[in-house]
């Protein structure tokens, strides 16, 4: 066994813990690996070990790192969860499967004329501004609505809500605003949970957890 597999084989049991304990569906749970400044290297165990949904911040990063990679693994699914600037979106789309950070009618308008063009939309999910604040992506909690409706009359799939809670606070209540949001509004998925505090995410409904460092052992 790698340290990776290690790693994961304890993620797994945390996440499997938490979704006993919430009483939840093991399907409805899943993982995604964030592989941002990994190399191939260190990305190979985990697509060895069966995994298949992997989380970049870069595009460009991840262009260059995959394309030899999913050559390999064809069913890999490739997710964008950083900050997408609207001159990428087609190479994002032509690169992501699922793209986490939509959060601006600018970059929901880039992607739906790069969908056109490769005949291939992503599926995505709104990132939310959940703790107000001033450096970070997100939408606004009260503009939620009106943005929610313009994805819905676009061509992307609409899966759900992202979220990062604010550093250095309890994430457990922005965890259960994003949800309630997600309640609200009629949104299935929850894309929020990370490597310090996915099991509290799993515990309050998170769709996709996207984990990093606790899978790699450094
Ligand atoms: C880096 C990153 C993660 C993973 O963080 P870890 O703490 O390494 O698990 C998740 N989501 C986003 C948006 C990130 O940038």
């Amino acid at each position: 066994m790698s340290d990776t597999d290690t790693c994961l084989a304890a993620v797994r049991a945390e996440i499997a813990k938490a979704v006993k304990a919430s009483r939840r569906n093991p399907d409805d749970v899943a993982l995604v690996a964030v592989t941002k400044q990994r190399s191939a290297a260190e990305i190979e165990p985990l697509l060895l070990a069966g995994l298949r949904d992997f989380g970049e911040n870069r595009v460009n990063e991840a262009a260059e790192k995959w394309a030899p990679l999913r050559s390999r693994y064809p069913q890999v699914r490739l997710h964008m969860i950083g900050r997408l600037q609207s001159n990428k979106a087609d190479d994002a789309v032509g690169l992501f499967d699922v793209i986490h950070s939509l959060d601006r009618r600018s970059l929901l308008d880039a992607l739906v004329a790069a969908g056109e063009k490769a005949g291939r939309y992503p599926a995505v999910y709104v990132q939310v501004n959940i703790g107000a604040e001033e450096q970070k992506g997100g939408v606004a909690v009260d503009d939620l609505p009106a943005f929610l409706d313009a994805v819905r009359a676009s061509p992307l799939p609409l899966t759900g809500l992202m979220a990062m809670p604010p550093h250095g606070k309890q994430p457990g209540p922005y965890f259960a605003l994003l949800a309630e949001l997600a309640r609200r509004h009629g949104v299935d998925g929850l894309s929020m949970g990370m490597s310090g505090d996915y099991p509290v995410a799993v515990m309050l409904g998170a769709t996709a957890l996207r984990i990093g460092s606790a899978l790699f052992d450094d």
